[in-house]
């Protein structure tokens, strides 16, 4: 079944279409080093499809490749806006929340080799799940988000740790791109990324408070 690609603005209570699935390469240095990935002195965005989404509890993904978790904090855009600057960045935001970048890294590895875009290694059915969205509060998501894999640590990270803070991601971006309500932007993965496998559980938390468990599914397609 293809998703119908909507979340729940926090701000209305109401489904939100999605228009756009925007995304922050190393935004962490301990993710840049991870990768031999020098960290880049202006946000690098990339795209994925926006029937890459989903909100399931089961994640079926493609037993092809090496798909690798990458755990990011996401925001959700409320208001629409072009030449967003930092001070009001925030306003423009209605909520926020933590999500998955699946990647296939062995086709990401091709493509870089060949100095390709990386559209193919990071759009596919079920390549970005989020967890629901709350209205964002500061104190609160200071907290560090983690990552368990079958109940093992696997990623941590703090927003305080962003190369470039979320204002800031959003003043570029919209400097040249103009942003729309119903917008995504996953604001990039602290280090600690790892293959996942069929029947793996993955635990997401903020603080001590759970956000999601899900199960992957690796199926043919
Ligand atoms: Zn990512």
């Amino acid at each position: 079944m293809i998703n119908p690609a909507t979340v729940i603005n926090p701000v209305t209570g109401k489904h939100q279409a999605v228009r756009n699935i925007y995304c922050v390469a190393r935004n962490y240095i301990s993710h840049a080093a991870e990768l031999g990935n020098s960290v880049p002195s202006e946000a690098v965005f990339f795209q994925k499809s926006i029937t890459s989404l989903t909100t399931d509890r089961v994640v079926e993904l493609p037993d092809s490749g090496m798909i690798h978790h990458e755990l990011e904090i996401v925001v959700l855009i409320g208001q629409a806006g072009k030449n967003i600057t930092s001070e009001k960045a925030w306003e423009h935001v209605a909520g926020i929340a933590l999500g998955l970048d699946f990647t296939d890294r062995s086709a990401q590895q091709r493509l870089k080799e060949r100095r390709l875009p990386w559209f193919w290694a990071k759009s596919f059915s079920n390549a970005a799940f989020v967890t629901s969205f709350e209205q964002f509060d500061e104190a609160r998501w200071q907290q560090p988000f983690t990552l368990t894999v079958n109940d093992n640590d696997a990623q941590r990270g703090i927003m305080a740790e962003m190369v470039f803070p979320i204002p800031e991601l959003l003043t570029r971006l919209s400097s040249r791109i103009p942003l729309v309500s119903g917008d995504l932007l996953f604001t990039g993965t602290p280090d600690g990324v790892g293959q996942i496998t069929d029947g793996d559980r993955l635990g997401i938390s903020l603080g001590n408070k759970q956000f999601a468990t899900i199960m992957i599914k690796m199926t043919e397609h």
